[in-house]
């Protein structure tokens, strides 16, 4: 995966790992796979215990209730993840940027990747641009992508469900 200048597709890929996380290390790597990442190495029990250790970490960037915290403990995963920037052309990619060492297992990589896509997504979009559904039953972690940063919902399903209810309880009170 190389690292666009806003970070959404690391954003996207931790939402999606952190909403169901993975039960094997070859569904971690499957669903890396799909989220766009070259695996070159074997991916095993190690890499998906380090994976699930991680994403309690991530969610407490998005759980923080203010932007100087919530850059503190960015600051901190940047720190136990990532490294100086280098150059690499591996895997055919063409010339990119690699913000880690060269030798990481799958799990390293992921959080790597996330960390500093998270600090390019908040603050090329926004440091409010991370939250929770509003959805009381749903509570997932999104990353707002949108122009107007105004999303509340995780995704169309849970907005359309909480508007139908909405509209019912409006309902109800008038004929009540
Ligand atoms: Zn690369
Ligand atoms: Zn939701």
């Amino acid at each position: 995966m190389q690292q666009n200048p806003y970070g959404e597709d690391p954003v996207r890929l931790i939402v999606d790992l952190a909403a169901v996380p993975p039960r094997s290390p070859e569904e971690f790597a499957d669903r890396c796979v799909k989220a766009g990442m070259a695996i070159d190495r074997p991916v095993g029990e190690a890499d998906l215990a380090e994976l699930l250790a991680f994403i309690p970490r991530w969610l407490a960037v998005v759980d923080a209730e203010t932007p100087r915290q919530r850059a503190a403990e960015l600051n901190e995963l940047l720190t136990m993840s990532s490294s100086h920037p280098r150059l690499t052309d591996h895997a055919d990619g063409g010339w990119h940027i690699h913000y880690r060492d060269d030798d990481l297992g799958l799990a390293g990589v992921v959080r790597a990747v996330v960390s500093v896509g998270t600090a390019l997504h908040l603050t090329g979009r926004g440091m409010d641009r991370l939250s929770r559904c509003a959805l009381a039953e749903c509570g997932r972690a999104y990353g707002d992508f949108t122009r107007a940063g105004r999303q509340r919902y995780c995704s169309h399903a849970c907005a359309n469900r909480d508007a139908v209810r909405r509209f019912r309880a409006r309902r109800a009170e008038r004929s009540g």
